[in-house]
């Protein structure tokens, strides 16, 4: 997915690997929101759930079981 720093207004791509890790710590530890740090400006940026469910529709679905559960 595409995020554009709120700090430098720089856009970077996160990989939907990282999508589905930023949505199982989420869920682990009922976070609504994510902190993604920005590559350039190394500052974090903040980005819900919903916009990583948006980008990783799929995720859901493929989480059959709990590994951590
Ligand atoms: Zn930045």
């Amino acid at each position: 997915m595409q995020i554009r720093c709120y700090h430098c207004n720089k856009p970077y791509a996160l990989r939907k690997e990282n999508v589905y890790e930023a949505l199982e710590q989420l869920k682990s530890e009922r976070l609504s929101h994510y902190d993604i740090p920005c590559p350039h400006c190394r500052r974090v940026n903040r980005v819900s759930q919903q916009e990583l469910l948006r980008s990783a529709p799929e995720w859901k679905r493929s989480q059959k079981e709990q590994k951590d559960q």
